[in-house]
């Protein structure tokens, strides 16, 4: 398959992991990759298997899931159990756990809370159901807030008066910044994020190496592209570079995605704060609905709690989420926490990292290293 199956070529990976380890050296190297697409496929493909012990690879806070703090899902719980009202998510945002529960409890306790594919399934279930209200619960980074933006504009231009979304997109460059400032961590390089940068393009991350020193290296999402990512951040270091470089060219733009901005600019404006899970408070580092789109902004159509809730005691998501825990090293990964039972919201999206190690990494790679990175039969893609 074109643009898969070459970026999964075992001899490749095998000659790039060897050239990795030549040029790695004795120094440890920590690199954080920033989106749950990559942790995934470092699970999924047994990557960390395939470098030198000294390339350790930090997991980041990319994951649209991950980041939902428990108040705003207890606030989506309050809209979703409002009589009257038909509740659309994507469905991992189902199974996050609030403080009393998920959506997925709520719809088991009555209340209409529906899984969509994108925002445009839930206008339709407002064009089908003119007599109840029908709620899109928006997450997720720069990637997926233009859908949100048009869906919103569309909904505007048609003054369809059953519609409302509860706006929690947030953006990737803020908490990037919280984690450069964090004390706790201490990275040698970034693999940026290749969706969002589709749409914000690779001159946001410019501060990262001018006034942080720190290399960028926008990534893919195959397991050859994340091998080349690391590579490339471990030759800026030996060459005494400190660039933002993209390994994604065939995807990303440096300029991103104008269109997208421009949509996501004329729905949305920052919010002064926003608390990102395990994170805390961020500033400007959210969207909200403009004001003249007000009446599409479920928050203020509807009764919300916008109570801050705090993480069960137990929870570890925000050290996993800022690369300063391992997810096998949380007290209560694999016994109290797995993807069946979540505690926190690392273990519920498949971007997780706690679920991406539950559901690959937690089986030795020891015999199998390589062998994962061959193609699937003809017949399962076909
Ligand atoms: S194992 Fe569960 S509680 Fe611990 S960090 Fe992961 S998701 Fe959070």
């Amino acid at each position: 398959m074109k643009f898969v199956d070459e970026f999964r070529d075992q001899a490749v990976a095998a000659a790039l992991a060897r050239r990795i380890a030549e040029e790695a050296g004795d120094r440890h190297w920590k690199i954080m990759e920033v989106c749950g697409g990559h942790t995934h496929t470092i699970y999924k493909y047994g990557i960390e298997d395939l470098l030198p012990p000294n390339v350790e690879l930090v997991h980041g806070p990319g994951c649209p899931v991950c980041v939902i703090p428990m108040g705003r899902v207890d606030d989506g719980i309050a809209v979703a159990s409002t009589p009257g009202v038909i509740f659309t998510c994507f469905g991992d945002m189902m199974r996050v756990p609030g403080s009393r529960g998920s959506l997925l409890d709520a719809k088991a306790q009555g209340a209409d809370v529906r899984m969509v594919y994108s925002p445009l399934d839930a206008l339709r279930l407002a064009y089908q159901n003119p007599e109840r209200e029908v709620v899109f619960y928006a997450i997720g980074f720069e990637t997926t807030a233009p859908s949100t933006a048009l869906t919103l504009l569309r909904a505007a231009e048609e003054q369809v008066p059953n519609f409302s979304i509860f706006c929690n997109h947030v953006m990737i460059i803020p908490p990037i910044k919280a984690i450069l400032d964090s004390p706790d961590l201490r990275l040698d390089g970034f693999l940026g994020p290749g969706h969002v940068s589709a749409v914000i393009g690779i001159r946001p991350y410019d501060f990262v190496a001018q006034r942080y020193h720190k290399p960028v290296v926008v990534t893919g999402f195959e397991p050859l592209d994340i091998l080349q990512g690391v590579h490339m951040v471990i030759r800026q270091v030996l060459e005494g570079r400190c660039e933002v470089e993209n390994q994604y060219t065939r995807i990303v733009a440096a300029d991103g995605n104008p269109r997208a901005l421009e949509v996501i600019r004329r729905a949305f404006k920052l919010r002064p704060h926003f608390e990102w899970r395990g994170l805390g408070f961020i500033s400007l580092s959210a969207l909200a609905i403009r004001e003249e789109y007000a009446r599409y902004d479920a928050e203020l159509r509807f009764e919300v709690p916008g109570v801050r809730v705090a993480d069960p005691k137990a929870c570890q998501c925000g050290e996993v989420l800022k690369g300063v825990l391992k997810p096998w090293e949380c007290k209560v990964f694999g016994t109290a926490c797995t993807p069946e039972t979540p505690i926190g919201t690392c273990m519920v999206s498949s971007e997780g990292a706690c679920a991406a190690y539950y559901n690959f990494g937690r089986f030795s790679r020891a015999d199998s290293r390589l062998t994962v990175l061959q193609p699937e039969a003809p017949n399962a893609r076909q």
